[in-house]
């Protein structure tokens, strides 16, 4: 079922119609989209919202797959969702974010899916926690399930200075790639993204890092979505997106250039990582800058300085770290913030 690289899900967040499934469906006909998605049940995070529409679409993701000849998909978070999604065929299963989350219920699901051997599609966890992740592969592999995919689909976080809706910590699918390097993660780029205009961006991102597939919510109107009409695009745009992504050549594991080009393209991203970081931190030493300014403090605070070294060290060598290494780096970070905050003092 998941061979296909990269594989291609598509559709809408929340089947909302049978005449958006059929619109999407006919649009994807003759596409390289390999699976459509769309949610039936939605978890939201608050009540009254948009709640799905059941049972009865899966009737209409059924006539989608008649019509466009692609596999079809949706999320189940409990027995009887497992056992009506299962009773109206559907191709295959995922497990959402706030599902992975919680050991009982990607068990319950996992007992309901037992002896079926459907596919099954596992979202990371809404935490960046890879134990989690790998934990729902696992009961899904005990319980005798053999088709496996992952979805990264990037972890909440309260950083609201954040582009993304969910940070992609890329390291985290690369950590789960290590340990199942038979399953496939596919880079769910719109729940990661929140918003249309970086969608490419993280698609090819995704790519770079050698993930095996992209799911992108593609709705008919998006902007009257009733649910994350901020992420989602048409499917004329998807066509569009997909058309411009770089695909790049398998890495093929027998020759150890391979390894090493991707190991430094993982490295690339943890070095993007860690710039945003001291942007973010540089932006903080600023609006410092400006408290001790109005309070008549002064800049260089020894004490403080102090206690820097002092916490990085600890934890820099629960990390391996020596002292030197530890202090040559904060120096730097310090003395820039410095630079900078006297430079906020001289002005006016
Ligand atoms: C979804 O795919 O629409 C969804 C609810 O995703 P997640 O579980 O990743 O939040
Ligand atoms: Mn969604």
């Amino acid at each position: 079922m998941f061979t296909q690289k990269p594989f291609l899900i598509a559709g809408p967040c929340s089947a909302e119609s049978e005449e958006q499934l059929m619109s999407i469906a006919n649009a994807f006909k003759d596409s390289n989209v390999n699976m459509i998605r769309a949610g039936v049940w939605k978890p939201r995070s608050k009540p009254g919202n948009f709640e799905g529409k059941g049972k009865v679409a899966l009737q209409w993701l059924q006539k989608a797959r008649e019509i466009s000849g692609k596999k079809v998909c949706t999320e189940v978070a409990n027995t009887e969702q497992v056992e009506l999604a299962i009773k109206y065929k559907m191709d295959a299963l995922w497990i959402g974010a706030r599902s992975t989350v919680n050991p009982f219920t990607v068990q319950e699901i996992a007992d309901a899916v037992q002896g079926t051997n459907i596919p099954m599609l596992v979202k990371n966890p809404i935490n960046p926690d890879v134990e989690l992740w790998s934990g729902a592969v696992e009961r899904l592999l005990k319980a005798g399930i053999t088709q496996i995919a992952c979805i990264h689909r990037g972890f909440s976080s309260y950083d609201e200075s954040s582009i993304y809706r969910n940070k992609p910590n890329w390291a985290i699918p690369m950590e789960l790639k290590r340990r199942y390097p038979t399953i496939p993660i596919y880079c769910d780029v719109s729940h990661i993204s929140g918003r249309r205009d970086i969608l490419a961006d993280v698609a090819q991102r995704a790519l770079d890092l050698d993930l095996d597939g992209l799911m992108i919510e593609t709705h008919p109107n998006p902007d009257e979505a009733l649910s994350d009409a901020k992420q989602q695009i048409t499917p004329a745009r998807l066509f569009e997106l997909v058309d411009k992504l770089i695909i790049r050549e398998p890495i093929t594991n027998d020759t150890a250039q391979a390894k090493i080009d991707h190991l430094r393209q993982v490295m690339d991203s943890m070095d993007a990582e860690i710039i945003d970081l001291l942007a973010k931190r540089k932006n903080i030493g600023e609006e410092l800058g400006l408290l001790k300014k109005e309070n008549n403090m002064p800049i260089f605070q020894p004490e403080r300085w102090r206690e820097i070294i002092e916490s990085r060290s600890v934890w820099g060598k629960k990390n391996e770290f020596t002292d030197e290494f530890i202090l040559r780096i904060f120096e730097t970070i310090h003395e820039d913030s410095i630079k900078r905050q006297m430079g906020q003092f001289k002005s006016d």
